[in-house]
């Protein structure tokens, strides 16, 4: 099996770069691709040119126009990479009777009320970040390549910057901490979405009736306030020594930012769960993990 990834280097394309390599022969690319080889989604062009050269049997899509703020002034490009680049890959994995599989958010969502998304529910995003999510997604089902649009939330990685990274670092500087405790959801690792993504490519392949669109996050639900006196009280029991006394629970209107964020981002995972016979691992389980890994860096 071909694969072609893209957008190697990001959170979950770092994982999916060793995962995939395990599923069959793959090309991973970043923006500035390989001999030649365009991995740039902002040249569609070259996209299109790379898909027919590659010929993949699965291409799957880690890159996106992530920055939630900044889309809202860089409306076009947020659209290129995460709509019309989509749609191009869908058009070329049509052609070539392949698998496309893509990832979206729960800010396709407009966060009203309490009860777990479920694939199913009308969308209607508050921000322009996911509306170009959504745009992205209905290309894709409108050209019906064989598809799985992954929907996910709160995602870390290991490299780089992460929420419990810099609630650590909080913690060690500062006495009082204040965090946003009414948007709800699950934090979900860049390694589980990989993981997840390979044995749902590897279900996936034979059965065409399996494509469409599926919630994947970790089990489970917490607030940001929640989810940060988890990271500090493992760090704790690790034996890391951190300042911080008091924990204030805020409300996000107490902590304005220039774009409106989902209060519920709870997502169903049933049906990723039913189709794909597998059990997703409660958030803390990843969380843990996570933090071990900071502790002993
Ligand atoms: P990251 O921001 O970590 O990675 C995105 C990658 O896309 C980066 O490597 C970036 O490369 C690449 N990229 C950006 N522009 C281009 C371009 N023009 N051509 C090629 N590559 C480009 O994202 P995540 O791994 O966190 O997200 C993976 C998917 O999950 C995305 O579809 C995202 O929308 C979705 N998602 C993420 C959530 C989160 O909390 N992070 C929540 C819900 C869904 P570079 O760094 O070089 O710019």
């Amino acid at each position: 099996m071909r694969i072609l990834l893209l957008g190697k280097n990001g959170q979950v394309g770092s994982e999916l770069k060793h995962t995939l390599a395990q599923l069959g022969d793959l090309t991973a690319l970043d923006s500035t691709g390989k001999d030649d080889v365009c991995g740039d989604l902002a040249d569609l062009d070259g996209l299109r040119h790379a898909v027919r050269f590659l010929k993949p049997d699965v291409l799957v899509n880690a890159a996106a126009y992530n920055a939630v703020d900044k889309a809202e002034t860089e409306k076009e490009l947020a659209h290129l990479i995460n709509a019309i680049a989509p749609q191009v890959m869908a058009e070329e994995m049509s052609r070539l009777g392949g698998w496309l599989v893509h990832y979206s958010t729960d800010y396709v969502f407009d966060g009203s009320g309490n009860r777990p998304w479920q694939e199913t529910d009308t969308a209607s995003p508050l921000n322009y970040y996911g509306q170009t999510k959504l745009a992205g997604e209905k290309a894709i089902k409108e050209v019906n390549c064989k598809h799985l649009i992954l929907r996910t939330s709160w995602v870390y990685g290991v490299k780089g910057d992460n929420f419990a990274k810099t609630m650590l670092q909080l913690a060690r500087d500062r006495k009082l901490m204040s965090v946003i405790d009414d948007q709800v959801g699950a934090p979900t690792g860049a390694q589980l979405l990989s993981d997840m993504t390979a044995h749902a490519i590897s279900h996936a392949m034979k059965l065409r009736e399996l494509s469409g669109i599926y919630h994947l996050t970790a089990a489970g639900q917490t607030t940001w306030y929640e989810y940060a006196r988890y990271v500090i009280e493992q760090a704790r029991n690790g034996g890391v020594e951190l300042q911080v006394t008091d924990i204030k629970p805020i409300p996000t209107s107490a902590y304005p930012t220039p774009t409106r964020r989902p209060l519920n981002s709870r997502l169903d995972t049933g049906k990723f769960q039913k189709t794909f016979s597998c059990t997703l691992p409660g958030w803390q389980d990843g969380v843990s993990t996570l933090v071990d890994q900071i502790i002993g860096e």
